[in-house]
């Protein structure tokens, strides 16, 4: 049984008090399709430095929760898995570099606004700003240098064969934590339900909500920085694709993939021989840089909830005289916006505030079985109350937003709003 000593807590709470840098979507694919092996070396090296941090904010936040939330044992059990990857981190040995090799590091150090892919707009290239901290954690000295190697594509650097052992041991780490994280959303809403029965409380405070969404969506940055990783570490390069990004995400095919999904779920869930038809509008091909499996992600999750508004209102014998669901795309300067429209009844006014909390739900509630625990947390039809908070996250993560807005006896819209410029910071908090 893996157990947090006081030592390493000690190490934990010192990490926690650096800042944890952001990295935002266009930086990552400024990457280019195919990063040299000294490209890669260096980004392995950028999340050697900065996964330990991020990774000790979540565990010495979850050890600071209020209410004896924190001792729940499903709590207690997340906050090991942090705590466990951190030490994972950090005792893995950083490569020792020969006095040549670090002086042609320091060579390949540059700019390369070649390195961009023709579709991404407007190359302002910034560099990050280095932190005021020149320590790092590890007690290295690290320097501007750091800060900005992880866009830089360092063509001309050989990589040692140490380097590159330590790249592939790296990354085969940093997989490993993102396998043992997998089960965190199902067994953090675990803890909470551990918690409500404690407190025979109905509803979370709001600090508790507020927790929720700085947690998981850190843990959005956490999975994405590592799934690129490692996406770019072994993926053959793909024409359009840096890692999991695609500079070319086609809406429109992405919301037909959604829609043909969701139709299917909700056909199996209700015993329907046809869901509500699906109507899209969308002007042209609509192509933008995006992670084609967020946007997927979101769009399913909002389609099932008109769906199932539609279905429950007119009931399962109504099925040929449905009012299809309509979904609009809009192609602006500076978002995509993306309307789902339903004549499903909509929410009542009250009710709203609450649909953007975590575990509420109108529909019967699901078990939280293990199967569920898949890194996506797709729940079936509904009933677990994570659809629209977790698709708001996905969509903020990359600078855009969603938007419901309800009329009671009628039906709902959301809006999905997604920014086209991709330069908007990392959210952390
Ligand atoms: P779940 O679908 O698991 O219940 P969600 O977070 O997706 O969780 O939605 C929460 C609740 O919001 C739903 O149970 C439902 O009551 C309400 N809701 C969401 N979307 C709609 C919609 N389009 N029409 C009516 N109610 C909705
Ligand atoms: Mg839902």
């Amino acid at each position: 049984m893996f157990q947090i000593t006081p030592q390493l807590f000690d190490k934990i709470k010192h990490f926690a008090r650096f800042p944890q840098t952001g990295v935002s979507l266009r930086q990552m694919v400024m990457f280019g399709q195919k990063p040299s092996a000294g490209t890669l070396f260096k980004a392995s090296q950028f999340l050697h430095e900065e996964l330990p941090i991020r990774l000790a904010h979540r565990v010495k936040e979850l050890h600071e929760l209020p209410y004896g939330l924190g001792e729940m044992p499903s709590i207690l059990k997340v906050k090991d898995w942090y705590a466990q990857s951190f030490k994972d981190l950090i005792e893995l040995p950083h490569p020792h570099l020969s006095q040549e090799v670090r002086e042609s590091l320091k060579r390949a150090q540059r700019n390369d606004p070649k390195q961009l892919p023709p579709s991404v707009p407007n190359p302002s290239i910034r560099p990050m700003k280095p932190t005021t901290n020149s320590i790092h954690p590890s007690g290295k000295m690290t320097d501007f240098f750091f800060q900005i190697s992880y866009y830089n594509n360092i063509d001309e650097l050989a990589c040692t064969p140490e380097m590159t052992t330590y790249t592939d041991t790296f990354v085969k780490t940093i997989e490993n934590i993102k396998r043992r994280h997998d089960p965190v959303v199902t067994t953090v809403a675990q803890g909470i339900l551990e918690y409500k029965e404690k407190r025979k409380a109905n509803l979370i405070d709001t600090d508790v909500q507020q927790f929720l969404d700085r947690f998981y969506m850190s843990r959005i940055g956490i999975r994405m920085l590592i799934g690129q990783h490692s996406a770019l570490y072994r993926l053959p390069s793909r024409k359009d694709y840096v890692g999991v990004i695609c500079t070319k995400t086609k809406v429109h095919d992405i919301a037909q993939d959604a829609i043909a999904n969701a139709r299917f779920i909700c056909e199996e869930y209700y015993g329907l021989f046809k869901a509500p038809e699906v109507q899209m509008f969308c002007p042209g091909d609509i192509e933008f840089m995006y992670v084609p499996s967020h946007l997927n992600h979101m769009l399913f999750e909002l389609l099932k909830n008109s769906l199932r508004a539609v279905v429950e209102r007119f009931g399962v014998d109504y099925e040929d005289s449905y009012p299809p669901v309509k979904l609009i795309i809009a192609h602006g300067k500076e978002d995509i916006t993306i309307k789902i429209s339903d004549e499903g009844g909509g929410i009542p006014r009250s009710g709203i505030p609450l649909v953007w909390t975590y575990m509420y739900t109108t529909a019967e509630a699901q078990e939280l079985e293990p199967e569920y625990n898949r890194s996506d947390f797709r729940a079936p039809m509904a009933g677990f109350g994570y659809g629209l908070p977790i698709s708001r996250l996905y969509a903020r993560y990359f600078g855009g937003d969603l938007k419901l807005i309800s009329m009671e006896g009628y039906g709902t819209d959301v809006y999905l709003h997604l920014n086209r410029l991709s330069n908007s910071d990392e959210p952390l908090m």
